[in-house]
């Protein structure tokens, strides 16, 4: 995992490079306080203090998908884009992996803060796509 203090700067100035068949990412998330966010059309929902894991993939270009959900820059699409959006939400580190995004989902044991978030797409019941990871 590249995880350090310097890490948004590091990957937004760079090319962020990852092993050759790679197609899913995490994003490891910190929540500083307890937070309520409008997720599009899941509506409204509660993140309390604490850290989360985003599994997502990409067939194509993994790192221009990370790269966006680094970007403060962009339109909020996705459930996970809104809670990114907040002040007191930070990417504290990335993962990629060549393992199909639920299977390495649900290999990851964790909470499930809000059923259906991240999940719009999955075929494979996770019941979200987000894990709080315990405190
Ligand atoms: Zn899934």
């Amino acid at each position: 995992m590249i995880c350090n203090s310097s890490f948004l700067s590091y990957a937004m100035k760079s090319d962020f490079s990852y092993p050759a068949g790679h197609i899913s990412y995490r994003l490891h998330i910190h929540v500083r306080k307890d937070i309520r966010i409008v997720a599009g059309a899941l509506g409204s929902c509660n993140f309390t203090a604490g850290d989360y894991v985003y599994t997502g993939s990409a067939r194509r270009n993994l790192a221009a998908r990370i790269k966006r959900h680094l970007s403060d820059n962009k339109k909020l699409r996705w459930h996970i884009d809104y809670l990114l959006a907040d002040p007191n939400v930070d990417i504290i580190g990335v993962d990629t992996s060549h393992i199909p995004e639920c299977q390495w989902n649900q290999q990851l044991s964790g909470g499930i803060p809000v059923s259906g978030f991240g999940a719009s797409d999955c075929r494979k019941r996770c019941g979200a796509h987000l894990k709080s990871l315990p405190a």
